[in-house]
């Protein structure tokens, strides 16, 4: 199994060397410790309906959809929810082996929920501005990772079944945006078109009932007006990368700019950057430019190991915050690098906060943004 801790799925597509991590930190990558951790589908579901219980008034169970195995997809809305009060969209654990990305979730909506009974500014916010939270977007796949995790460490995709006796999709390369635009390498786009590859993009757009159901779920929420998809697979010389529309391979000059407030990706990493951190801050990147802000983060050790390449030899198709950002959203993806692999894996305290000042400057941006414009997509 080296050669596969050597090298990982980078979360949006990019193959990088972890290794770095796990040198670092022997053993990190316990399976047994992140089963202990991370939560099945069934456990969040627990979880969800607790918060609701107690937070009846500002916490909203919605059930958006059904996965093949029968799972159900929950949203869970924070705010009035009204149709016309603006809303943040934020969506978690798209891959199957980022549980990190659940906890996360629940940390968020905790603070959020919490911290707004103590702090009126909060309260205020979310009384003008609804978030959505879809804590676990592919549930099959989590809990498939999770139930035998020596057999299949790293299950990426969901679980319906495939051509050639294959299983899943990679939902993130599932979207109806750019699905099948070119990539930036031929291996790439090989590889996304075989059933068996971690980042299958399946056999048409929208395919999959997660992404289906994701889909129906935006066309009918004209109130999102921004949507961060977040992923917990980063290399941990740095915090991490705000991620920019847009990810595949052509050179369409980037949305985000456009349907965002100027400064906003910029500010939106340095608030989720913690200065008492020693690895280097979130950087705001175009998505297919992820590779080259690795190397430049890391130079002297990245740059012997990543192939002769392209800024965009790794883009990605079919995305989710390509096709948010077409249908006129302003849309970020997160790489968020573990704050303490030591512990497990879990996530500190300290990393949910820094995560709820991003929620936070988003939703009081949303108060300045103008309606949303759809352009195709
Ligand atoms: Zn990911």
């Amino acid at each position: 199994m080296m050669a596969s801790t050597f090298w990982r799925q980078f979360r949006l597509g990019l193959t990088f060397p972890v290794f770095l991590a796990s040198l670092a930190v022997p053993g990190v990558s316990s399976a047994s410790s992140e089963a202990a951790v991370f939560l099945t589908s069934g456990q969040l579901k627990v979880q969800i309906d607790q918060i609701a219980a107690a937070h009846p008034d500002k916490v909203k169970v919605l059930d958006i959809g059904q996965t093949l195995n029968n799972s159900h997809l929950y949203v869970l809305q924070i705010g009035t929810g009204k149709p016309n009060t603006p809303a943040v969209l934020a969506l978690f654990g798209q891959h199957a082996d980022e549980h990190e990305g659940t906890n996360l979730a629940l940390g968020l909506t905790r603070w959020l929920v919490d911290k707004a009974e103590n702090y009126e500014a909060i309260a205020n916010e979310l009384n003008k501005v609804t978030i959505y939270i879809a804590p676990m977007i592919n549930p099959d796949g989590m809990d498939y990772d999770l139930r035998d995790p020596d057999d299949h460490p790293g299950w990426r995709k969901n679980r319906s079944p495939q051509e050639n006796a294959e299983f899943g999709v990679d939902l993130n390369r599932n979207w109806g945006a750019f699905w099948d635009a070119p990539t930036g390498s031929k291996s790439l786009s090989a590889r996304i078109k075989d059933s068996a590859d971690p980042n299958y993009r399946g056999s048409r757009p929208f395919s999959e009932k997660e992404t289906q159901a994701l889909r129906g779920f935006v066309l009918s929420h004209s109130n999102i007006r921004m949507f961060v998809d977040y992923h917990t697979g980063s290399a941990n010389f740095m915090q991490g990368a705000v991620l920019l529309p847009y990810s595949y391979g052509g050179q369409a000059v980037p949305s985000a700019a456009k349907l965002c407030a100027e400064q906003l990706p910029d500010q939106f990493a340095s608030a989720i950057s913690n200065r008492e951190d020693s690895r280097k801050p979130f950087r705001a990147v175009q998505a297919n430019r992820m590779n080259a802000l690795a190397v430049e983060q890391s130079p002297a050790l990245l740059k012997p190991v990543m192939w002769a390449a392209t800024p965009t030899s790794n883009a990605s198709s079919g995305t989710a915050i390509d096709w948010t950002a077409s249908n006129g959203l302003c849309s970020m993806g997160v790489e968020i690098s573990l704050r303490n692999p030591q512990s497990g894996r879990q996530l500190e305290s300290r990393l949910i906060e820094d995560q709820s000042h991003g929620l936070l400057l988003l939703l009081e941006s949303l108060t300045a943004k103008p309606e949303r414009e759809k352009n195709g997509g």
